[in-house]
């Protein structure tokens, strides 16, 4: 079977656990190992190594990053970790998890120049390099093996030791045919990792893992799938696509094929941050202002569970339409913090609609959120909007009932007009 060491690195088509070459015991061996050629790289506790690099007598201490305004913890160390501190936990269960932690305020300055220098190291090895945050990406290396001299495996071994030794971080790396696949392999192998996945063993892999594996399905839509019984991938994974938009509505074949391990998002350079957004296209073209809002009124909704389930906010909105002709009008707008409620994404788009509603034939309306914003920032009753966190219990307490009733459970005010 194909192996690799992942310190010198040795490789052969020939089996090896040992290395031959250097006696190290970090090797990996799979029948795909160099067939392969989409990563997933994400840096380990990226902001508190950056700490214990800069601050060597930190190494053996359990370190948390965070604090500040809103006393969550940003990143755990490993140490921190083995404690049972999480990120996000609030800081004072951490330190009582934790006592002896060494808290340090985030410099993200510090954080976001060694992100750079990642970045910069990974479009030296291809420029499909896909960031995904400060301290992960997406990489194809398709056809660089010629250039490199060695295929894709050993490449991403050797860059994860380039690494360690100029930036002083660890990195977990996992490769597969696709981006799904190399995220969870990258997730399954932590810290200082490298795990290898193949289609062939996808389906078998993800069957008896919980549908929480899968990134976007959060605690609201891991409740909604338990309503139909659905806990773990396997039963996903034989749902027809009837069965599927029945059960589960229009996103349903969507995640029967994300549970069987497929995937066909490519590797875009363009594409720094996702975006999230709703959309619906109209039965017959419709020029009403009101009826036009309430459809507006839906999209924010179902938006808001859009990212709620991707973990973001919104830090504006963008609204798009479709004349009856084709032309494509997208108007957006900041708001004065990160929102995740409906009522508020629909007070920010409300007006930017009622300016091109002017008679005109809209085939498609849809609403989407740009910049993205992390959900922890959502909603924190600031200056700008101080009754936020009231509305936003009132819409958690919605959310809860729909996850458990369904959808048609709680209608609100707006959402009784007539339908389209
Ligand atoms: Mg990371």
């Amino acid at each position: 079977m194909p192996s690799l060491c992942r310190d010198c690195p040795h490789h052969s088509q020939a089996d090896f656990r040992l290395c031959p070459a250097c006696g190290s015991r970090r090797t990996v061996s799979h029948p795909a190992l160099f067939s392969l050629f989409i990563a997933h790289m994400d840096a380990d506790a990226f902001y508190a190594s950056i700490e214990k690099r800069d601050r060597p007598e930190l190494l053996t201490k359990p370190v948390i990053i965070g604090g500040g305004k809103r006393g969550v913890v940003s990143t755990a160390c490993y140490i921190a970790r083995t404690r049972g501190v999480r990120s996000a936990m609030p800081m004072f269960k951490a330190l009582a998890a934790c006592p002896d932690a060494v808290v340090i305020k985030p410099d993200m300055a510090k954080y976001v120049a060694a992100g750079r220098e990642l970045r910069a190291m990974m479009q030296a090895l291809t420029p499909l390099v896909q960031p995904l945050s400060i301290d992960e990406a997406a990489m194809d290396l398709s056809g660089t093996e010629a250039l490199h001299r060695a295929p894709p495996a050993v490449v991403l071994a050797r860059f994860a030791r380039e690494v360690e030794a100029k930036l002083g971080v660890t990195l977990s790396i996992g490769l597969a045919p696709n981006r799904l696949l190399a995220k969870l392999a990258a997730e399954r192998d932590k810290p200082r990792g490298f795990a290898v996945t193949s289609q062939e063993e996808a389906m078998a892999l993800l069957a008896g893992s919980p549908v929480s594996l899968l990134p976007g399905i959060g605690p609201a839509a891991e409740k909604r799938l338990a309503v139909h019984g659905f806990r773990q991938l396997g039963q996903l994974q034989g749902l027809s696509h009837a069965d599927a938009v029945m059960l589960l509505g229009e996103d349903g074949p969507a995640l029967v094929a994300r549970a069987r391990g497929e995937d066909n998002r490519r590797v875009n350079p363009e594409r720094e941050t996702k975006s999230v957004s709703a959309e619906t296209t109209f039965n017959s073209d419709i020029a009403d202002l009101a009826e036009l809002e309430s459809v507006l009124w839906r999209l924010c909704e179902k938006l808001v569970r859009r990212l709620r389930e991707q973990e973001f906010s919104a830090g504006g909105v963008v609204l798009k339409l479709k004349t009856a002709s084709f032309a494509i009008r997208t108007r957006n707008t900041r708001l004065p913090s990160p929102s995740l409620l409906p009522d508020t994404l629909f007070a920010a788009a409300k007006p930017l609609l009622a300016r091109e509603a002017d008679g005109t034939k809209f085939r498609l309306i849809g609403i989407g959120a740009n910049p993205l914003r992390p959900a922890s920032e959502a909603d924190q009753g600031d200056l700008a909007d101080p009754d936020a966190p009231r509305r936003k219990a009132g819409w958690q307490a919605v959310e809860a009932l729909r996850a458990r009733f369904g959808d048609a459970a709680v209608v609100r005010g707006r959402g009784l007009r007539p339908k389209v």
